[in-house]
C-alpha cells in the first residue's frame, strides 16, 4: 500500500463515487478509504486529505438582494487562468457566477433554488441577454460546476433543493460535463440531489435535445427537468433576437419536444418567455405563441396526454447594462398572460428577484471583461452551434 505522502489527492467534485473509487485505486487507495473520503467531501463538506483533495476558490464577489421570500445571494468565485485570452489586457483569471434564490412553495415550505453556470461568459449571442454580451470565454468543466453547489452548501451553509442550469452559459454547448455534473450531484452515495430537482435550461439547440432524449431514457435520468427559452412568438421575432434560432426553427423545436414528450411520459417542459415590450410583448404575439403551444396544452378529447405538458413562464425582461428596451409593466405583463390563458395555455409569471444585483435571469456576466472585451469573437465561438 502506498504511504500517504506518495499520494496524488484527487478531487471528487464531479466525479461519482464509484468513478472517484476508481481514480483512488490507481493510487493504491482501498475502496473503504475512499468511500469515506467521498462521504467527508459531500456530506460534511471537509476533505481527508489525502485520498480526497478539495480546493474551493474563492468567493471575490458577493451580493446580498432581501425578496419577498427571503435574501437572494449572488456568489462569485475566481479562478486563475494564465491563458486567459485578455490576459494581456490584464485579465488572467475566470469569474464564475452563481445565485441561491429563496422560494416558497405551494404548501408555504421555504426552499432554495440554486442557479449555476455551465460556462464563463456564452457564444450564443441571444440580444436580450447580458451574458452574450461578454462573449464566451471557456466553458467550465464537471467540477467546476459542482463546486458551485458545493459553496453553496458548504460555505453559504444553505440547503440546496433545486438547481437549475440558468446562469452564465449555453449548458448544451458544453453538454458532455455538464451532464458529468448532474451525475455527481445525483449520487445517492454524494451529494444526493433529486434528479427531478435538477432542470436544464437550453437556447433551443436541437441537436443537444436529441442527446436529451437519450439520456433520459437511461435509469435514473428519466426525472431530469427541462426548460426551453423560447422568448418569441414567431421565427422572424426568434431570429432577430437568438441567432440559434437560425439553424433550428421554431417548428423543429416543436417538434423535438413533441419526441421528448413520448420518452418523458408526459412530464412538463417549462418555456420560458423573457417579455420585452416593442419586441414580443403585444397580444397577437400571445396568440401566436399560444398557436405554437398548442401540442403541449391540455386536451380533452386526446386521451393521452391529456394533462399539459407545457408551462408556460413568462420573465419580464430585466433590462440588460445598455439596454434598448425597458422593461414591461405590470400591466403589460398582465395583459399578455391573460391572453394566453384564454388560449387555455398553462401560465407561470416569474416574479423577478434580484435585479437590483444584477443576479436575475440574464444579467450575468462581469462588467470588468465586457469592457475590455475588444478581442471579436473567432467564427467559432460564435458559430458553435
Ligand atoms: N442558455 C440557457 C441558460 C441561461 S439563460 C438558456 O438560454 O436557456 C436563463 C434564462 O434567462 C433564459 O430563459 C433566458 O431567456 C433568460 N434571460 C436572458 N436574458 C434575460 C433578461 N435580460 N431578462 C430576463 N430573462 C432573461
Amino acid at each position: 500500500m502506498a504511504r500517504a505522502t506518495e499520494i496524488e489527492p484527487i478531487s471528487p467534485l464531479g466525479l461519482t463515487l464509484e468513478q472517484f473509487k476508481a481514480a483512488c485505486a490507481r493510487e493504491g487507495v482501498g475502496p473503504g478509504r475512499a468511500t469515506t473520503a467521498y462521504h467527508g467531501v459531500f456530506r460534511d463538506g471537509i476533505a481527508h486529505e489525502p485520498p480526497a483533495r478539495l480546493v474551493i476558490p474563492e468567493i471575490v464577489k458577493r451580493h446580498e438582494e432581501p425578496v419577498d421570500e427571503g435574501v437572494t445571494i449572488k456568489f462569485v468565485q475566481r479562478l486563475p487562468n494564465p491563458n486567459h485570452r485578455l490576459a494581456d489586457k490584464g485579465i488572467d483569471f475566470d469569474d464564475i457566477e452563481s445565485v441561491i434564490i429563496p422560494m416558497k412553495g405551494r404548501s408555504g415550505r421555504k426552499t432554495h433554488t440554486l442557479c449555476v453556470s455551465s460556462q464563463v461568459g456564452c457564444a450564443m449571442g441571444c440580444d436580450f441577454c447580458e451574458t452574450a454580451q461578454m462573449g464566451l470565454m471557456r466553458s467550465l468543466r464537471a467540477d467546476e460546476i459542482v463546486q458551485q453547489w458545493w459553496t453553496a452548501e458548504f460555505i453559504e451553509k444553505i440547503h440546496i433543493d433545486n438547481i437549475v442550469f440558468m446562469g452564465m452559459g449555453e449548458p448544451m454547448d458544453n453538454l458532455d460535463e455538464v451532464l458529468k455534473a448532474i451525475a455527481c450531484l445525483t449520487d445517492h452515495h454524494g451529494a444526493r440531489v433529486a434528479m427531478s430537482a435538477i432542470t436544464i435550461s437550453t437556447v433551443g439547440r436541437v441537436d443537444g435535445l436529441r442527446r436529451i432524449e437519450k439520456q433520459v431514457q437511461q435509469p435514473g435520468w428519466g426525472k431530469l427537468g427541462l426548460a426551453l427559452s423560447l422568448n418569441a412568438p414567431n421565427d422572424e421575432i426568434r431570429s432577430k433576437l437568438m441567432p440559434i434560432n437560425k439553424k433550428w426553427d421554431m417548428a423543429e423545436l416543436q417538434q423535438v419536444l413533441i419526441d421528448l414528450r413520448e420518452v418523458r411520459g408526459g412530464r412538463k417542459i417549462m418555456i420560458e418567455y423573457v417579455l420585452i415590450p416593442g419586441v414580443n410583448a403585444e397580444l397577437e404575439h400571445a396568440d401566436q405563441l399560444a398557436a405554437w403551444m398548442k401540442p403541449f396544452i391540455r386536451d380533452e378529447e386526446r386521451e393521452k396526454h391529456s394533462g399539459h405538458t407545457g408551462l408556460l413562464n413568462v420573465i419580464p425582461y430585466n433590462p440588460r447594462r445598455d439596454s434598448p428596451w425597458p422593461a414591461p409593466t405590470q400591466e403589460q405583463v398582465d395583459a399578455f398572460i391573460q391572453r394566453l390563458m384564454t388560449h387555455g395555455v398553462f401560465v407561470n409569471r416569474r416574479r423577478t428577484k434580484g435585479r437590483d444585483t444584477m443576479a436575475a435571469c440574464g444579467q450575468l456576466g462581469t462588467a470588468e471583461i465586457r469592457r475590455r472585451n475588444l478581442v471579436p469573437l473567432t467564427t467559432n465561438q460564435t458559430n458553435n452551434a
